[in-house]
């Protein structure tokens, strides 16, 4: 299944086009793309044996934030051994947690105001937690993901750094910096849960390419480790970590002008296309 948020109502995406699940389901699923967390296994009864018609044809633009309001954002850093080269630390390090404030989401084609001329790029997998997670530990991983898909965690380097310790929570929150989608993609439509190509490109330069089985510590180790502390629920979103190639580790620096697309593309998964608005300079 592929479950995406058109116009702000539930709706499956199939062979490229696109069902509203109320009218669907006759009303037995909300059109909020937020409730069907609450009941993600019967919705998957439901949709994988239901005969959901010919669909409509519809346009990217039209997608917002396949989930709109997670209870929790989990975000992973330093998680690829090259990006952790890059940004100077060393191989073995603990990748460190952090949030993107929910309030950071928006869709797979989103016009995206710059905070300052510091503004980063970060393409990354996005987990979508499927089942409550207590103590999971890694062979029983999986059975609680739903899917996953492309997201950008888009970060004002400055605001990064301005103080003692890194605010890496508010600097990858400014509204608009995290973009997900275009749809969570089921676990079982996934061409591989652990290689994946993972790419992002700046106005069609390529800045990072990489796969997802280079993460350090891959999505079962994420997840274990995470409910060992916290509970995750299902419609969490877990950012597992970007590769090498941001613009802060590059000589000389480069970061996203307002001029700038950015397209993040992961294999299997789609892509999300954002554009920049200037900052506002007072
Ligand atoms: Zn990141």
């Amino acid at each position: 299944m592929r479950v995406a948020s058109r116009n702000g109502r539930l709706s499956l995406v199939i062979d490229g086009r696109i069902v509203d699940v109320e009218r669907s389901s006759g009303g037995r699923y909300s059109s909020d793309p937020q409730r069907v967390w609450d009941d993600w296994d019967g919705f998957m009864a439901w949709a994988s044996g239901a005969d959901h018609g010919a669909g409509e044809a519809f346009d990217l633009t039209e997608l917002d934030a396949p989930v709109p309001r997670p209870r929790q954002v989990f975000a992973i850093g330093i998680n690829y051994a090259e990006h952790a080269a890059e940004a100077g630390y060393p191989p073995d390090s603990l990748p460190v947690t952090f949030t993107k404030f929910p309030s950071s989401l928006t869709g797979p084609v989103a016009h995206v105001q710059l905070s300052s001329a510091t503004v980063d790029w970060e393409v990354e997998l996005v987990v979508v937690i499927g089942a409550q997670c207590d103590f999971v530990k890694r062979d029983a991983a999986w059975t609680h993901v739903a899917g996953a898909m492309v997201g950008q965690d888009l970060s004002d380097r400055t605001v990064q750094a301005v103080g003692a310790k890194p605010q890496y929570s508010l600097a990858k929150s400014f509204r608009g910096y995290s973009p997900t989608g275009p749809w969570v993609t089921t676990t079982d439509e996934l061409s591989s849960r652990d290689d994946l190509a993972i790419q992002c490109s700046l106005s069609g330069e390529v800045m990072q390419s990489s796969r997802t089985s280079s993460l350090i510590y891959d999505i079962p180790e994420l997840i274990e480790r995470l409910s060992a502390i916290c509970t995750l629920f299902p419609g969490d979103l877990i950012f597992t970590g970007t590769p090498a190639g941001v613009g802060n580790a590059r000589s000389p620096k480069r970061f996203i002008g307002s001029d700038d697309v950015l397209v993040s593309t992961i294999e299997g998964l789609g892509e999300l296309t954002t554009t920049f608005l200037a900052p506002v300079v007072d």
